[in-house]
């Protein structure tokens, strides 16, 4: 009820205060908990900046909508970072809503065919195209494929098939497909699709005993492309229809294009004949993007919002841990809303008190996978390797470079530590962390690695 309650709230400030100030700010905050008979709302703020922004702008928003959400008079609002030490244990419970900043450029809302009528230059998703799309070695090659089936639909590869972790870039390239079409010949008859979609829909159609209607639909279409179509695992009924779906399109070589967030081998629950269909095309992977990538992807985002980003900038946020396009685009915009909100230039300073999160780390409570899971974005191995006996020079001082940061970021013991690693022997830690000490004193580009390091993890 409690998350029905903070939507709800979303909803109404974004028609009060525009989406801007939803995206960029209120999303950055969770609806903690609600102390019924205290009539005090608890929200988690990602760090002191953002908590003292929404205080100052935007707490009579709260005020007013929540007790009216609420059904009372009067409310507190209380940010759970402001409490002192001991009450914290008291609200410490598991998060409500998950703390996350969205983008703006929001996936569509509406399952549409992309239709000449519709094709509107200032829809959000008309962000999704080609020409804002940045390439990198990482998505070259899905790149490519997706331009080249534009010029020869049906022909070259059929089907296409795009796969890649989440918020690298599918939905995007979908959609320049999408747009590139239309864009070229209105009356190629494009369907975006997400699979999710493609399941109710197929459901109410049989519910509904509207089959032929559904089918119907999908023969009329020159364009089919598929959304996540790993959400088709395990139901069995709509895998058949779509089959059938799928090779009458085939097979008057319309052209189709799926995309997922693994190989179609790895999809489990998938009928082995739609698999094999699945394969039968071109299979080009998207994976994260190299660090000049990102920096090239923000830099055409500013752009985008015809805003200039110095390089160091680019490049701080660039070095934070985002995996993910769409991370990496947040934390972009609310930098830059900072900036305009506050008519201040974009300043390494600036970005830094925007993202960083007060360093206090304590509260932050980090625990050794935290440690590892940032690790794993500089150095190459994996929690496995780590814990190997490998004595391989890298993966020694990622090892050691652990190690250090477990001793001086949590309360844990030498023997926790060395029991993390599978180690009988505190003597292994205690060794690392001699070695990083001897190397923090001589090298300063190591030491700055080090520090970045931390801001990472206790941010
Ligand atoms: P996915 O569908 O793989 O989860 P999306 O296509 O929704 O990811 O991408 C997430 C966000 O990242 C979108 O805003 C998209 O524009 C952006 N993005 C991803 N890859 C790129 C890229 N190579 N160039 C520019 N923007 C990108
Ligand atoms: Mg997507």
């Amino acid at each position: 009820m409690l998350y029905t309650i903070w939507e709800q709230f979303l909803e109404i400030v974004k028609k009060e205060a525009g989406s801007r100030v939803v995206e960029t700010w209120l999303k950055a905050v969770s609806l903690h908990r609600w102390d019924a008979l205290q009539k005090i709302v608890y929200l988690n703020a990602p760090n002191q900046f953002v908590k003292e922004w929404i205080k100052s702008n935007y707490l009579l928003l709260f005020q007013t909508h929540f007790s009216r959400l609420l059904n009372v008079d009067t409310l507190k609002i209380v940010f759970i970072d402001t409490l002192v030490h001991n009450d914290q244990s008291t609200v410490e419970t598991t998060k409500i809503v998950p703390a996350q900043l969205i983008p703006l450029t929001q996936e569509p809302a509406e399952n549409q065919l992309v239709k000449a009528t519709t094709y509107n230059k200032h829809a959000l998703n008309c962000n999704y195209v080609f020409d804002t799309f940045v390439v990198g070695p990482n998505n070259q090659m899905a790149y490519a494929a997706a331009r080249a089936v534009t010029k020869k639909l049906g022909k070259l590869y059929n089907p296409l098939f795009l796969y890649g972790g989440s918020g690298l870039g599918k939905t995007h390239l979908l959609y320049a497909i999408a747009n590139d079409i239309k864009a070229s010949n209105k009356n190629i008859e494009v369907l975006y699709q997400p699979a999710d979609r493609f399941v109710n829909e197929f459901i109410s159609a049989i519910r509904f005993d509207k089959i032929h209607r559904f089918q119907a639909k999908y023969k009329d279409i020159d364009v089919l492309l598929i959304d996540d179509i790993q959400f088709i695992s395990n139901k069995e009924q709509t895998q058949e229809a779509f089959f059938h779906i799928f090779n009458n399109l085939y097979n008057d070589q319309k052209q189709i294009v799926f995309s997922s967030d693994s190989y179609p081998a790895d999809i489990d629950g998938l009928a082995e004949r739609l698999r094999s269909r699945l394969e039968m095309g071109l299979v080009a992977d998207i994976q994260v993007p190299s660090f000049e990538t990102k920096i090239a992807i923000l830099q055409r985002k500013a752009e985008l919002s015809d805003e200039q980003i110095p390089y160091e900038v680019a490049s701080f946020i660039a070095s934070r841990s985002f995996n993910n396009i769409r991370e990496l685009e947040g934390a972009l915009i609310r930098v830059i809303a900072f900036g305009s909100l506050t008519k201040q230039p974009i300043t390494l300073e600036l970005a830094k008190h925007v993202l960083l999160r007060a360093k206090n780390t304590q509260q932050v409570g980090v625990d050794f996978d935290v440690i590892v899971k940032s690790l794993s974005y500089h150095y190459p191995y994996t929690l496995a390797d780590l814990r190997s006996r490998n004595r391989a020079k890298d993966l020694s001082l990622a090892r050691q470079v652990a190690m250090y940061l477990m001793k001086k970021l949590t309360n844990k013991s030498l023997h926790e530590i060395a029991y993390y690693f599978e180690r009988t022997d505190h003597s292994t830690v205690i060794h690392a962390l001699k070695q990083i000490q001897d190397r923090l004193r001589n090298d300063q580009t190591f030491g700055n690695h080090i520090r970045q390091l931390e801001e990472e993890i206790i941010s």
